[in-house]
């Protein structure tokens, strides 16, 4: 049996965490539950599955000079490293030379030109009109928006896209980001195996019933993925009011799946390179080859086809990521293969997908979904965070604000 604290907390992501240490500085009473057996959410390093430590979830530390987890690394004497600068892309007829690439990195930069004008016109459209036309460019350009937004541009809203910050770029922490967050976990009361199933507060208090009993609070803060909330897994009552659902069909989860396959030597010669494919196919991924000079290759897969993969299991995703590096690299590579390993985000009912991407008109549904619900009821989350959705710190910055408004609730 839990104890009645003045404030139950739903997941113990970036957000839940976040929003609990706020909480406890600010002497409040905060119990997180958590459905899994482990902390961290989409940020968890898998430490064991190849032999090699590799990011299942995120990875980079985006926009770095205004991310929380970059200062606490530093103050963790954690080193934090750029990001890998080498990249190399593949085409049917082999290596593409300097001028391909510097062809597409114009169309990217034109693409993304666009992309931000057309965030500026009075009405929302799909990203996916602001795109220049090509045969093999524009298909490699939204395999790359999709593994950026989590979703295809067709299926991306401008507004949506513009609104969203990141001037500082990337670094990368050779732990993983999910060993950093479960670091900074250590002292969050969290009780992990503990799914929440009703949520209460038809009365003047907010009941959760979980498996392990009732718990009473003040204010309960919600940070389980949009996902999940439109899943069902949780029953609320009174229901979730109209304008929030409909919120919530606005703003679904994108698909984002990586598959890690390691290697006992380095059968690459690449170092630290990502690797893209010149191909005009929706069926791609994009690889990092040897992250950090491990002898490991990981694959990301986005959009529709990750969540098809995903559904298709793991094996079939090693299988397709193993074959394209063959397809590369040559058959001999088969042999070096000591062990690889899944993603299953899209099918995780804890998750259900990558991370948020609001459709082409509905982005001004993350400010609806920011608000209380009766006063009582918070939500925090990267769907929420309208300037850093989809990221870690954006799900922090987001945990942070709405504790501060519960604290506000508590003291009114
Ligand atoms: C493949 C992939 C790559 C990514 N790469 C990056 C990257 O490089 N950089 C970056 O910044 N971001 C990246 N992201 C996005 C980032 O991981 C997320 O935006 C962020 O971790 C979300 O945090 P959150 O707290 O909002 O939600 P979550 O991390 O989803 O936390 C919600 C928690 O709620 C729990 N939960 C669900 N249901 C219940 C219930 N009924 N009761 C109790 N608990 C429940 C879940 O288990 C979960 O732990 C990536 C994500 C994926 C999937």
């Amino acid at each position: 049996m839990l104890s009645d604290p003045d404030v139950v907390i739903i997941g113990a992501g970036a957000a839940g965490l976040a929003a609990g240490r706020v909480l406890m500085a600010a002497g409040a009473f905060t119990v997180v539950l958590e459905a899994k057996i482990r902390t961290g959410g989409r940020a968890f390093t898998d430490e064991n599955s190849v032999g090699i430590a590799w990011d299942r979830g995120a990875h980079w530390l985006h926009n770095q000079r205004h991310n929380f987890f970059a200062g606490y690394a530093e103050r963790e004497k954690i080193p934090l490293e750029p990001v890998s600068e080498n990249r190399k892309i593949w085409t049917d007829r082999g290596w593409s030379d300097d001028e391909l690439i510097q062809d597409y990195d114009a169309y990217c930069d034109l693409a993304f030109d666009r992309i931000a004008a057309l965030g500026l016109e009075p009405v929302d459209h799909p990203v996916s009109d602001a795109l220049p036309r090509h045969h093999f460019y524009r298909p490699m350009f939204e395999s790359w928006y999709a593994a950026l937004s989590g979703m295809e541009p067709n299926r991306s809203s401008a507004w949506d896209d513009w609104r969203y910050r990141d001037d500082t770029g990337n670094r990368r922490v050779r732990c993983g980001y999910g060993a950093l967050l479960a670091r900074y976990a250590t002292d969050v009361p969290v009780e992990v195996s503990t799914p929440a199933r009703i949520i209460d507060s038809s009365g003047p208090e907010i009941f959760v019933e979980t498996d392990r009993g009732r718990i009473k609070a003040s204010a309960v803060i919600i940070t389980v993925s949009n996902a999940v909330l439109s899943s069902d897994a949780i029953s609320f009552s009174p229901p979730l009011p109209n304008a929030f659902t409909s919120a919530l069909e606005c703003i679904p989860l994108g698909e984002a799946e990586k598959v890690a396959i390691a290697f006992k030597s380095d059968v690459f010669g690449l170092e630290d390179t990502h690797l893209i494919f010149l191909d005009p196919s929706p069926q791609v991924a994009r690889f990092q080859i040897r992250p950090f000079g491990e002898n490991i290759a990981v694959a990301y897969l986005a959009g529709c086809f990750a969540r098809r993969m995903s559904e298709a299991g793991a094996a079939a995703m090693s299988d397709f990521a193993l074959s394209r590096l063959v397809d590369v690299f040559g058959s001999g590579i088969r042999s070096a293969v000591t062990a690889t390993q899944a993603s299953d985000w899209c099918i995780d009912p804890d998750i259900g997908g990558g991370y948020s991407s609001a459709r082409p008109g509905g982005a001004d549904g993350r400010t609806v979904l920011a608000e209380p619900v009766n006063e009582r009821l918070f939500f925090a989350g990267e769907a929420h965070a309208v300037d850093a959705y989809g990221t870690v710190h954006g799900a922090y910055n987001s945990g942070v604000e709405t504790a501060r408004r519960v604290l506000a609730h508590l003291r009114s």
